[in-house]
């Protein structure tokens, strides 16, 4: 069994710093951009030797694609650092790091619920490594591909295996477009994997889904809507495969209609629906949320409670102006088909916004709307998915249960 999760090459490449960042990473930063070193030093992506004025002060992985060009692992202040041998800090390193994610974990696999995050990249420490589990299957899933250079898939194969001695796959999921969109590290993939998330089984065909194969990261957030959901008619805005929605109908909802842009989300849904034997009556439409929106407005329709969860408009600082419009005018859209003292929950999983803009979001929502608001709870994601302290751009799930006042 190899000790390592690292793949490490005998002798690194040295990345010299220009700029002294240091005590931005001692406060637990791993993120160092382009501008902070010699731009004439030529460098292939991997790992790396960080150098500032002669003196080793850590190692990490280098991208020379991206503006964020350093990706800390540690310092050399770190107590698994031991000097002139970086194959043993990186083994006691790798070790550390595992079994205090696994430990933030132990509440896993439960009756309820076992489908959930077990490393999240560098929240447990692993810059660019995630991994999921869903029931017997683990997917793991690089946020770039110099990562699998970096990542060592025999190493985290065994030690899953090895913790996780209920996995029956280990599987290396591809971005979608990427021409193989994922391989068998372990056992064999399932056309359909079905999990639990608090009491309630989900289906998913991990090879094509979004992400891992479902967007863990609003589980508390399902929860939540449960508790708001008897006997109300319930419109889940963006549903993908109606997460939101099985737990509003498992709550009592009257009736739930879920709406996507993509149609094998939608299928998906109703699986999800029959998999529970919900008997709850559930309209899953295939359409933009723009264009259904606008025409439940012309019907005069109301709901009882709106969930509106879009995908991530703002993929970066640019497009972040034209992203908080698009918010704000599908939120104050949102909100005119609540009924009177209906319930609206507003999401956002954009990074470049912040809690403080996503709240002004909202404020401007409500008042374009000409609608009145109590904040009921202010969620964000769950303690599966945690972050450092320092790097608040990781905190990147907002959500927001509103009673909406006409
Ligand atoms: N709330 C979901 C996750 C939503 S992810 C859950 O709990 O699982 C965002 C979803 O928005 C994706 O499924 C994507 O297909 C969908 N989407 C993107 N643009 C859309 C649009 N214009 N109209 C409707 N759905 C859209």
């Amino acid at each position: 069994m190899h000790d390592s999760l690292l793949i490490s090459p005998e002798n690194l490449p040295a990345l010299i710093l220009l700029r002294d960042v240091t005590k931005h990473m001692k406060r637990g930063h791993l993120w160092v951009f382009k501008d902070c070193f010699d731009s004439k030093q030529k460098f292939s992506s991997g790992l790396v030797e960080v150098q500032h004025k002669g003196q080793s002060i850590g190692f990490g992985i280098y991208q020379d694609d991206t503006q964020l060009s350093l990706r800390l692992l540690f310092l050399t202040d770190n107590n698994a650092y031991k000097k002139n041998n970086h194959q043993l800090s990186f083994k006691l390193w790798s070790q550390h790091n595992w079994k205090r994610a696994l430990s933030l974990r132990s509440m896993y696999p439960s009756k309820e619920t076992n489908s959930y995050r077990l490393i999240n990249g560098e929240g447990d420490g692993f810059p660019g490594l995630n991994i999921d589990v869903y029931g017997d299957t683990a997917v793991i899933k690089h946020d770039h591909p110099i990562m699998e250079k970096v990542w060592n898939h025999q190493t985290l194969t065994d030690w899953l295996r090895r913790d996780l001695p209920f996995l029956k796959c280990v599987y290396l999921k591809r971005r979608n477009h990427e021409e193989e969109k994922g391989e068998n590290l372990f056992g064999e993939l399932q056309a359909e994997v079905q999990f639990l998330e608090n009491g309630l089984t989900f289906a998913s065909n991990i090879r094509d889904a979004a992400k891992t194969g479902f967007f863990l990261d609003q589980r508390d957030n399902r929860y939540l809507i449960k508790k708001f959901a008897k006997n109300r008619s319930v419109l889940n805005l963006f549903s993908y495969t109606g997460g939101f929605s099985l737990f509003a109908a498992a709550g009592g909802a009257r009736d739930v209609t879920s709406v996507d842009i993509s149609k094998p989300a939608t299928l998906a849904a109703n699986r999800n629906f029959d998999v529970n034997k919900m008997q709850v009556p559930h309209n899953a439409v295939a359409e933009d949320a723009f264009v259904f929106v606008d025409q439940m407005l012309k019907d005069k329709k109301k709901f009882d409670l709106v969930i509106a969860d879009p995908p991530s408009f703002a993929p970066n600082q640019k497009a972040k102006p034209a992203a908080i419009e698009a918010y704000t005018n599908v939120f104050s859209k949102s909100l005119k088909l609540v009924a009177n003292d209906g319930i609206f929950a507003a999401s956002s999983c954009s990074s470049h916004i912040t809690y403080e803009e996503f709240l002004e979001i909202c404020v401007n929502s409500f008042s374009k709307a000409n609608k009145k608001g109590r904040v009921i709870y202010i969620g964000a994601q769950p303690t599966d998915h945690p972050y450092p302290l320092t790097m608040t751009e990781l905190r990147y799930l907002k959500f927001i249960l509103f009673e909406v006042e006409s």
